[in-house]
């Protein structure tokens, strides 16, 4: 029986996509990356009668956590995120929130995640995998029972996150994606792919079809100039 229901929120300046996961057995709820928009998630929460019970960050981009200090503060939860990603979330000018927000601003979590780690929230149990490479402490999130994963800014529909921003590596997102996700024991071809950005997808599409596969051999991957062609609508997305 399927008790999980998922429902996507497209937010904030670069239709970031903000997830909540439900567990409708309960009515409690996880948001994966409130992306901005508190007054929104809010409504959107009580016009759903859920409630969360935890923020859960796939990375430390402002256009991922722009409403997690208002969440936290109206629902009074707890906010989860890669051990790794500390000194991003607390730094505006590495968040980009200095450059690219209206208002720099940082934040912290109160749960910090590591690699293989698996935790229970709303009743629904989330294994975290660390993917650095977009940013050094990227996670991503998979509910085993559903079969589904939270990918972030890591894999995108036919596409990857970029790495030319503070703490990004392109041998380590090469080596992530490839290393990691597509060979990780718990998937299957029909794994879907919930990405920080853009449609939905599957692990079986990507690891026929994604870029990363033929920028791999040559040990690197194309120039950030070359990957926004390559990214289309998602250009310029931090
Ligand atoms: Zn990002």
């Amino acid at each position: 029986m399927n008790y999980i229901k998922i429902v996507i929120n497209e937010l904030g300046a670069i239709q970031t996509n903000c997830y909540f996961i439900i567990n409708e057995n309960i009515g409690e709820a996880l948001i994966v990356d409130p992306a901005d928009k508190a007054d929104y998630i809010i409504s959107k929460c009580a016009e759903l009668q859920i409630k969360p019970a935890a923020i859960l960050l796939t990375h430390g981009h402002f256009d991922h956590i722009g409403a997690a200090g208002r969440l936290k503060e109206a629902f009074n939860i707890p906010v989860y995120a890669g051990a790794a990603e500390k000194e991003l979330l607390s730094d505006s000018r590495l968040n980009r929130s200095s450059i690219f927000g209206r208002e720099p601003f940082t934040e912290e979590a109160d749960v910090w995640l590591s690699d293989g780690e698996t935790v229970e929230l709303a009743g629904i149990t989330v294994k975290i995998i660390a993917t650095p490479g977009h940013t050094a402490g990227g996670i991503c999130f998979y509910i085993e029972s559903e079969n589904v994963l939270f990918s972030g800014d890591t894999l995108f529909s036919g596409s990857f996150g970029r790495t030319d921003l503070p703490t990004g590596s392109a041998a380590d997102l090469v080596s992530s994606i490839i290393n990691k996700l597509f060979v990780y024991p718990d998937f299957s071809d029909e794994t879907k792919v919930y990405p920080g950005h853009g449609p939905e997808t599957s692990m079986g599409y990507e690891k026929k079809n994604n870029p990363v596969l033929t920028a791999a051999p040559a040990g690197a991957i194309p120039p950030a100039s070359k990957q926004s062609e390559k990214r289309g609508a998602l250009r310029g997305f931090p």
